[in-house]
């Protein structure tokens, strides 16, 4: 068989070759429920009449994975325990598109005795094909935001819930050597219009004044065990007070959560705003109050933990007075 007219692979027959030809075209398999369009060889690939040495001659199906792959040599490895593609890749000395390029369609959700084959094809011919497929798709819903006097600033109520609508959407796919190259959407049709969500959002304002004092942030015992100011070539903006953990951490002062959830180094964290001040609760093991929500002193907002970077169970509390860090100990003395 020639292949832009060099001859790269003999078979013993007419019928063998029209067999390999047929067989390279439907090498890669065509997405589920697709309807075939076109499918062609990039390359000029027919059979020609010769006269050839028997040990010469290959398989039917040796002919196909040497047009296919570029070679029928089979080097496979069976997946271990703890492998992924990159210690796969790293172990033979190949990059993981490689390993991508060997195996295509392969995921990183690998399955102990998966057979991954080793070998990089480099095709003789690459296979085109074109798919029409059609499939059901979701159309998310929108959501509309009104007003409600009778909630707090920091409430949220779903009022109308929201139905994702559907639709049909026709794609044309083009793939190289079972490899999706292009996408589009020739058709689209809608089957059912999603409906909006209306959601309340609360514009009533939480009645919170603060003391002006500051309690001790933890419900019960604590010790301090760093103080705050400069330490180990930074700065410490607060006091670390080591707690057992899951020890209740109590609101310093009055005041609004305006932040509660993951906040880098600090873990899991709440910030209360008392107005021109805030105070902040790092390392937490869990958090109990939401953001926006009003907490009075003594309230408790979360459980000693050590979340974030932290080498076991403690609070870093931070007091801070028109957004710069204040030592919190000179506030508890005042008391
Ligand atoms: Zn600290």
């Amino acid at each position: 068989m020639e292949v832009d007219g060099q001859a790269v692979v003999t078979l013993a027959t007419k019928e063998d070759a029209e067999a390999v030809l047929e067989k390279v075209l439907n090498y890669y398999p065509l997405e589920a429920g697709s309807e075939l369009e076109d499918l062609y060889l990039i390359e000029t690939v027919k059979p020609v009449a010769r006269t050839a040495k028997r040990d010469s001659l290959l398989s039917v199906d040796d002919a196909v994975t040497y047009l296919v792959c570029g070679t029928t040599e089979n080097r496979e490895y069976e997946v271990r325990s703890g492998d992924s593609l990159w210690s796969i890749a790293r172990a033979h000395d190949m990059y993981v598109d490689d390993i991508r390029a060997a195996n295509p369609g392969i995921t990183e959700n690998l399955q102990i005795g998966q057979k991954i084959s080793l070998v990089v094809p480099v095709p003789y011919v690459n296979v085109v094909s074109k798919e029409n497929k059609t499939v059901e798709e979701d159309i998310p819903f929108r959501t509309d935001i009104v007003r409600d006097s009778s909630l707090y600033t920091y409430e949220r109520r779903v009022r109308v819930a929201g139905k994702p609508g559907t639709k049909r959407v026709t794609y044309n796919i083009i793939k190289e050597n079972g490899k999706i190259v292009e996408q589009t959407i020739v058709a689209e049709q809608i089957e059912q219009e999603p409906s909006t969500q209306i959601v309340a959002v609360g514009t009533k304002q939480p009645q919170i004044v603060a003391t002006g004092r500051y309690a001790w942030p933890i419900s019960r015992g604590g010790q301090i065990t760093s103080r705050f100011g400069p330490r180990s070539g930074g700065y410490h903006a607060g006091v670390d007070i080591a707690a057992p953990q899951g020890t209740p951490v109590v609101a310093s002062d009055n005041g609004i959560v305006t932040f509660s959830g993951w906040y880098g180094g600090y873990g899991k964290c709440v910030i209360i705003s008392h107005g021109s001040s805030s105070t902040l609760y790092g390392h937490l093991s869990q958090i109990t109050a939401k953001e926006g929500q009003a907490v009075q002193q003594g309230q408790t907002i979360g459980l000693v933990g050590s979340t974030g970077r932290s080498t076991g169970p403690h609070l870093h509390f931070e007091v801070r007075e028109g957004g710069s860090p204040k030592n919190p100990l000179l506030y508890f003395e005042q008391r």
